[in-house]
């Protein structure tokens, strides 16, 4: 139980610092990532700058990238 309970706060610390730590845009190497959550549960990054997410034609395509935790949550 108390192996449990340790795990569980490791891992949410892990996440924080994970979290505190945005990755540059993998397309406009920018810094202007912000987190976000899938339906599934999966956390994920996503670049929001408008040069970067806006194709020639006008639409909406953010860069995204998946972010992987320890542990598998
Ligand atoms: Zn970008």
């Amino acid at each position: 139980m108390r192996g449990a309970h340790f795990a569980r706060k490791l891992l949410a610390h892990e996440r924080a610092e994970t979290f505190a730590r945005p990755p540059k845009c993998g397309r406009c190497h920018g810094t202007e990532i912000e987190i976000r959550r899938r339906r599934n549960g999966n956390w994920f990054w996503r670049c929001y700058a408008v040069k970067c997410k806006t194709t020639s034609s006008g639409r909406s395509n953010a860069w995204t990238l998946d972010i992987r935790l320890r542990g598998g949550l």
